[in-house]
């Protein structure tokens, strides 16, 4: 007698895609192993289905007994799981120390897992160097209260549990404040300020700093000293200078100014681009093709961002299609970096995992480069959203600062100091100071007279 078609049923719903161990009586023998093609076939009659390799002695054993059990693994036996697929070498009896249980085909139930199944092989299939064993399930228990343990496990336990490092070990910051920073504040920091906090910012171990935007002093005052600031901080030895460039003259001036990159950029949003640069998108992309070329030509790497990538304050959403067409152009003119810029803060962890796995494919070798703001209090729940994904390189800001003087109520980036006690309390390497940079963000906050947007750097005063 088979099992009922609902306690079936109920069995099946305690896993999605589990780790199962098959095991079978044969000659008084107890035999096991972890297998993962586990699947059902049907529910009435009562169906499953394993793949288990001709070469193997429980192929053999199940060919010969007729019978099989199911044990669906829970999250706390990965040990069962492991020492099932044979990653025990020391272990010469699988079961050792187990106390196993039957039911009416006698193949041993594993004990504590999360359902079991009990069954006779119904049909065989030959599938070349593995056959398929098709069971009636003739009985089953589905009392095991816990998690499945998972192969394709997105959460973190299971390799938690094994000791594999499930993020990169290291993460290379770009600090941003100087440019998105400064030019998004009313008062305008006085160069000599600029250039000693820049100075001072390089000496935390940041590797990567964007220190102005060469943009029209009448449309940015802020940013009218850019060619000075260039010319006057100390260049440290291993530190990539960049610069902001909106059209060739920007580029340009990028490339007097002697700096080693130059960030361009375009809007995935219409309303966006108009306002930020008086062009339509399409236009802005082609404005970037001489500028890619000539940025290049003088030596530089070149940056390409995509503004608005994950919302626009005027337009609303902004379709992952179209981010992905656009990035898809910009890599085709040959830059270094792909930066997908949050420029309202709009973006959730879940979207940025969705746009980044589908861009990564496509843009490598080519970085994607994150530029996050936490307009929404999303920034580092978003970052580690896209650090999961396979991004490494961030954007960020000293204090939180930033914005953007054409998007209504744009805040601050993520605040770099606040950045880097997350990665590296997480065992993420950043290189970088922290405290350093804590430093330089309460200098800032004296010369402003207000409290920046970051936590960290208060904890220290
Ligand atoms: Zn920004």
């Amino acid at each position: 007698m088979a099992v009922s078609a609902q306690d079936f049923k109920q069995a099946l719903a305690q896993f999605a895609s589990g780790v199962t161990v098959v095991t079978t009586l044969f000659n008084g023998q107890r035999l096991g192993l972890t297998v993962s093609s586990f699947s059902s076939v049907s529910l009435d009659p009562p169906l499953v289905s394993i793949g288990v390799v001709k070469k193997l002695y429980t192929h053999t054993a199940i060919e010969q007994s007729g019978i099989f059990a199911v044990n669906v693994l829970s999250m706390h036996q990965l040990d069962y799981g492991l020492r099932f697929a044979g990653l025990k070498p020391d272990l010469t009896d699988r079961f050792a120390g187990l106390e196993t249980t039957a039911a009416q085909t006698g193949s041993p139930l594993l004990p504590g897992v999360l359902c079991w199944l009990d069954c006779r092989v119904w049909r065989a299939y030959d599938g070349g160097d593995h056959t398929l064993f098709v069971g009636e399930v003739l009985a089953t228990d589905a009392s095991g209260a816990d998690t499945p343990l998972l192969y394709h496990n997105r959460l973190w336990r299971r390799s938690e549990s094994l000791d594999v490092p499930t993020l990169s070990p290291t993460v290379e910051i770009v600090e941003v404040g100087p440019r998105d920073g400064w030019q998004s504040e009313t008062v305008t920091v006085p160069t000599d300020t600029k250039v000693r906090l820049i100075d001072a910012l390089s000496e935390s171990g940041l590797r990567r700093l964007q220190v102005a935007s060469f943009v029209n002093p009448q449309r940015v005052p802020q940013m009218a000293d850019a060619d000075d600031v260039c010319r006057r901080i100390t260049r440290r030895p291993g530190v990539v200078y960049s610069g902001l460039a909106l059209n060739l003259k920007g580029v340009e001036r990028a490339v007097a100014a002697g700096l080693g990159q130059v960030d361009v950029s375009l809007s995935a949003s219409e309303t966006h681009s108009q306002k930020n640069a008086g062009v339509s998108v399409e236009a802005a992309l082609e404005q970037l093709a001489p500028m890619v070329q000539l940025a290049r030509a003088h030596g530089l790497a070149v940056r390409a961002g995509i503004q608005c990538a994950f919302g626009c304050a005027d337009e609303g959403a902004v379709e992952a299609r179209r981010v992905v067409g656009l990035a898809r152009r910009l890599l085709a003119l040959g830059v270094d970096e792909l930066a997908l810029a949050d420029s309202t803060g709009m973006a959730n962890p879940q979207q940025v995992r969705r746009l980044v796995q589908e861009l990564r494919p496509m843009s490598a070798p080519v970085p994607i480069v994150l530029h996050l703001h936490d307009t929404r209090g999303m920034g580092l729940a978003n970052l580690l959203s896209a650090l999961k994904s396979g991004v490494h390189h961030f954007d960020s800001a000293f204090g939180g600062l930033g914005g953007c003087p054409f998007i209504p109520g744009a805040t601050g980036n993520i605040a770099t100091e606040d950045t880097v006690h997350m990665l590296e309390a997480m065992g993420v390497k950043t290189g970088v100071d922290g405290e350093r940079v804590a430093a330089v963000s309460r200098a800032m906050e004296a010369l402003l007279g207000r409290a920046l947007p970051g936590k960290l750097y208060r904890l220290n005063a």
